[in-house]
């Protein structure tokens, strides 16, 4: 007689406290991820399951209703130093550690170049999924290596920095498809000698008398602006940004700062083109939604890129705003806004081509 199969995957699981918009939504499967070896001693199972969705700290994510899948949830822990001489220092850090909480370790052991990026919610597994950035800096610049399991396969595989094909808010993981590759750790080399950037202008205006600042000094004032700017989940529900900040053609933007001589706009050089980036924040506020409220969810009242959900359960609501919000930039400026925050349930289909 076999060994019987040990299931470890749980049905109709509340994902309302695992997504910091707190929309109520049902999960059909879901496993709890606490081990490589459980991992791989699952595999059969998750394999069976055709719809997956790999679960972090759930701050970039908006379900429109139920998820009819499997959600899988890995609980990865811990750093270890795989590397170190007197200039930098290689760490390995499993895929479910916080990633504010692993920024606050570098800065106090001496290892530098996340100071940037504190504060930013989420997990360091989806830190190289999302390409994380802030304040003039990204995370790709930090990653050498990628470990993930291939949940098509079912084998761990290495991707190189190079292997990730990171762009703005973007990587092969994330354009993979959910359920393909589940991070398990990611490689940072950092700096024990400070090289700090200060390129972004808050950052920059705020130092500009000091003859000398401190990676800590970057770090307490990163934190402080965005106190002061964003939501914190935990009191107003929100995935931060909504929408990604769109590239326009040369032509485009100076048609666009012809009609609008206030437009924010910054020259980005990409594959010779030259293109611009503009602030989606301020074509939202201009459009005239910063700080609506449409019934129980809105447009934050600091920062028009911020989606807010002050007590809705549905998130197919927010979504409506965001459609709205969407149309009225088509409308106005031309512009196609694309979302950052990945929405997942049953009306995804219908939205695939819309941005969302
Ligand atoms: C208030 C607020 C401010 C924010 N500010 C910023 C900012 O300044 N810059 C920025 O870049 N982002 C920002 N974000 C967005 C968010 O914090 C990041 O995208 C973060 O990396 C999401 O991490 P998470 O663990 O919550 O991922 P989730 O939201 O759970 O998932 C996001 C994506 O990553 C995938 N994923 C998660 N973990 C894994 C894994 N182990 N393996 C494979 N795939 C995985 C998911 O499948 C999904 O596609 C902000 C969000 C909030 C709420």
């Amino acid at each position: 007689m076999g060994t019987p199969t040990l299931t470890c995957i749980s049905t109709n699981v509340a994902l309302h406290k695992l997504n910091t918009f707190n929309v109520k939504a049902f999960a059909t499967s879901f496993i709890q991820i606490d081990s490589l070896q459980q991992l791989k001693s699952n595999y059969p199972e998750i394999a069976a399951c055709s719809e997956r969705f790999v679960l972090g700290g759930g701050s970039n994510l908006l379900f429109i209703s139920d998820y009819s899948g499997l959600v899988i949830y890995p609980q990865l822990k811990g750093i270890q130093v795989i590397a170190e001489d007197s200039r930098q220092v290689t760490l390995r850090v499993a895929a479910s550690e916080v990633w504010h909480e692993f920024v606050c370790y570098c800065l106090d052991k001496g290892y530098f170049g996340l100071e940037n990026l504190a504060l930013i919610p989420g997990t360091v597994g989806a830190a190289p999924v999302q390409n994380i950035g802030a304040y003039g800096v990204e995370v790709e610049s930090f990653i050498t290596l990628v470990e993930c399991f291939d949940l098509n396969r079912g084998e761990m595989v290495s991707l190189s920095h190079d292997d990730c094909q990171f762009a703005y808010r973007d990587s092969l993981i994330k354009r993979a498809g959910q359920g393909h590759y589940l991070v398990t750790s990611v490689e940072f080399v950092l700096a024990k000698n400070p090289e700090l950037v200060l390129t972004y202008k808050p950052l920059k205006e705020y130092f500009a008398n000091q003859s000398s600042v401190t990676p800590q000094q970057v770090f307490d004032r990163v934190c402080q602006i965005r106190a002061e700017k964003l939501p914190d989940p935990k009191l107003l529900a929100n995935a931060g940004s909504f929408f990604k900040n769109p590239l326009v053609t040369e032509q485009h933007y100076l048609r666009l700062k012809k009609s609008f001589p206030e437009l924010v706009a910054y020259p980005v050089v990409t594959d010779a083109k030259s293109e611009y980036k503009v602030a989606a924040g301020w074509l939202i506020e201009t459009a005239g939604f910063k700080g609506k409220v449409v019934g129980k969810v809105g447009v934050h009242k600091h920062q028009a890129l911020v989606l807010v959900n002050y007590t809705d359960d549905d998130g197919s609501n927010i979504l409506a705003l965001a459609q709205t919000i969407m149309q009225a930039v088509k409308q106005m400026f031309d512009i196609e806004l694309k979302a950052e925050v990945r929405v997942l349930g049953q009306l995804v289909e219908k939205t695939k081509n819309s941005g969302l």
